[in-house]
């Protein structure tokens, strides 16, 4: 089934460098519809909930330290095609693959610090979102 929801979060080097409104801007612009959003700060071990899928990775220690170390941006996003139009406006995980004109091209600072999340499914938009949000909170 497509769903027209994605899920995303601006991670902790984008938040800290002042990026925020920049890539939200960004968002809007390619035709997003913020549903749901807030400014939080995961603990590493929500961080290891969240990112469980990669528990067996060598960077998985690494990468909760890091989504934790500071405040994040959670959002629900909503869009025709929404999960593969996002990751397309995102780029590649390694922003030294990412194309140009992509958030991650523009923001991103390493493969692990590359300032945006976004969902890989419509199965994992609806689980990842539910895991910030709950339906009163989407408008
Ligand atoms: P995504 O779907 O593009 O976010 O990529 P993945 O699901 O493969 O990885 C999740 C997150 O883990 C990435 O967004 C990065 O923050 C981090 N990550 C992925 N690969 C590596 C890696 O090789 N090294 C490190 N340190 N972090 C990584």
């Amino acid at each position: 089934m497509t769903t027209n929801r994605t899920f995303t979060m601006i991670k902790p080097d984008a938040v800290e460098a002042g990026n925020t409104g920049a890539i939200i801007k960004l968002i809007e612009e390619a035709g997003f519809r913020i549903v749901a959003m807030t400014k939080t700060q995961m603990t590493s071990e929500r961080a290891g909930q969240f990112y469980e899928v990669h528990a067996e990775r060598p960077f998985y220690n690494d990468l909760c330290a890091y989504m934790s170390s500071g405040a994040i941006v959670p959002m629900i996003l909503e869009k025709d095609n929404a999960v593969a139009d996002f990751r397309k406006l995102i780029g590649a995980t390694n922003p030294a693959n990412a194309e140009e004109g992509t958030i991650r091209k523009l923001y991103a600072t390493s493969i692990e610090a590359n300032a945006i999340h976004g969902s890989d499914s419509d199965e994992n938009a609806q689980i990842e979102g539910s895991f910030f949000f709950s339906r009163t909170q989407q408008f």
